[in-house]
This record gives structure tokens, sequence and C-alpha cells, in this order.
């Protein structure tokens, strides 16, 4: 995805798969919810989800937006080739200047560190500093988290509100699915575009509000973050991806009549 002189480029690691009903539950009054959106879900009531990050080059600086799941493989992940699918990019992991976390989340630091080595020796980490007190360093951190995260401690640099991190790439607090959760935006001149992160499982949580996602950690401000967005991209023309969309593909959000429409690139 090109905005103004930026490339934004998928970094694919891997595929999740799962039965719909575990990602995302409807609070409308619908009998079958999926019934009009059929063409995200498989024959079987499964939803496939991609697992990966973004790549942006401005200046002199590398920056990944979120860094995957992992070397995982059960019922559910499936990841693995990040590293792989970075050097397809003519990149290695001492190119990479910045790792900016979408969110904590153990499918978007996957590659953060491996064996407790951190995988991208030059980097500096940001996140959210609430993500990093709800996971981590807070009264109440999650095991895995603390063994995954830990090593990144003296690299990281936390943010606390909305802030340009590298140029033309600006964190958005966008809180609910996780306390710190970010929304991305990249820009360039008049042009721009989101990296959603979590804040969007799939298309279809933009295109009604009524839609919950099962692992939001406060489910009433997650809702009024996602209608706070979908009023403010629907109709923009502003290209939109999120962490899991299948190909981890760009779409628009369209206004239309009583419902809005998605529309992949
Ligand atoms: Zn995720």
């Amino acid at each position: 995805m090109r905005v103004g002189a930026l490339e934004i480029h998928p970094v694919h690691d891997g595929w999740a798969r799962m039965p719909a009903t575990d990602l995302l539950r409807f609070t409308g009054g619908r009998d079958d919810p999926w019934l009009p959106h059929e063409e995200f879900l498989e024959a079987d009531g499964n939803i496939r989800l991609s697992l990966g990050g973004f790549l942006v080059r401005t200046g002199d600086r590398v920056v990944l937006i979120d860094a995957g799941a992992g070397r995982i493989d059960n019922d559910v992940y499936h990841g693995g080739q990040f590293l792989e699918s970075l050097a397809a990019l003519d990149l290695g992991p001492d190119d990479v200047t910045d790792v900016v976390f979408t969110h904590l989340h153990f499918d978007h630091v996957g590659w953060s560190t491996q064996q407790g080595t951190v995988v991208f020796p030059r980097a500096t980490f940001r996140c959210h500093g609430e993500d990093w007190d709800h996971f981590v360093a807070g009264p109440n951190p999650e095991a895995g988290s603390v063994r995954k995260l830990s090593p990144l401690a003296d690299r990281l640099e936390p943010f606390d509100g909305d802030t340009t991190v590298a140029p033309g790439i600006t964190v958005r607090h966008a809180p609910g699915h996780t306390p710190g959760s970010a929304v991305i935006v990249v820009a360039d001149g008049t042009e721009r575009a989101l990296l959603l992160g979590d804040v969007v499982h799939c298309p279809v949580e933009l295109m009604e509000n009524e839609w919950e996602a099962v692992v939001d950690v406060d489910p009433a401000l997650a809702r009024r973050t996602r209608e706070a967005l979908a009023k403010e991209l629907e109709g923009s023309d502003v290209p939109i991806a999120a962490a899991h969309f299948p190909g981890l593909r760009f779409g628009r959000l369209l206004a239309g009549t009583g419902q809005r429409h998605w529309s992949f690139d």
C-alpha cells in the first residue's frame, strides 16, 4: 500500500483458524448474525485470520508494526514465517530500527524475543505504557508476557498518548481491546492509511456497531472506540488494514444506507 512516498508492506507470519463464535459475538437481534457476512467465513463456520505485521521504511528508519505470533503450531495458530517474509523484502533482523506494538497480546509480539534473546538487536521497541503495565510490569502481570517481553525492558520506549514515533508514523491510543491498544496512522502529505491492530478483527465490526470481540479486555470501551473509528472512517476513502484481516489486505469503509459496506482494495 502506497501512502504518498511511503510504502506499507505486509509481513506474513502465518494464519489462525477458529469457530467465528470463539472470536466475535453479535449483540443485536438477528437470528443468524453472520448471514449477511458469509464472505468472511469458511463453509464450516470457521473464520480464518492472518498473522504477521507490517513494515514501513521512512527516512533512515525501518519500522515494524507488530511482530507476528512466532514459532507456533497448534490446533488454532500456525506461525513461523516472519523472518522469511522480511528476507523477501531484502531485510534481516539487524536492519530493523523500530518495532511498534499495537498491543501486547502474544500473537503480536511473537518475534520480539526467541528463547529470551531479542530478535531485532538494533531496534527500539514501543508500546503504550498501559499495555506494558497490564501485561508485564503492573501488579497482575501475565506470566507468558513477562517471560516473552522482559528482555525488551532496557530498549523499550513506552508512549502514553498520541505521538509521532517516526517520520510519518503516529500512534493513537484506541483502548478497550487492551488498555493500551493503539491505532497506527501512516501519513505523507495529504495521504494517510490506518493500521487498526486488534481494535477490529474482521471488517464486520466496522460495518455494524453490535459486534464485540470475545477477547476484549473492556468490551464497552472497545465498542466505543470502534464506533468512533467507524464513524470517522466511513466514506473517507482512507485505506484501512487490521492485524488479522485476510491476507493482511487493505480495504475501505463505505457509507451505506442503514449499514456501512466494506470493500477490499
Ligand atoms: Zn491479535
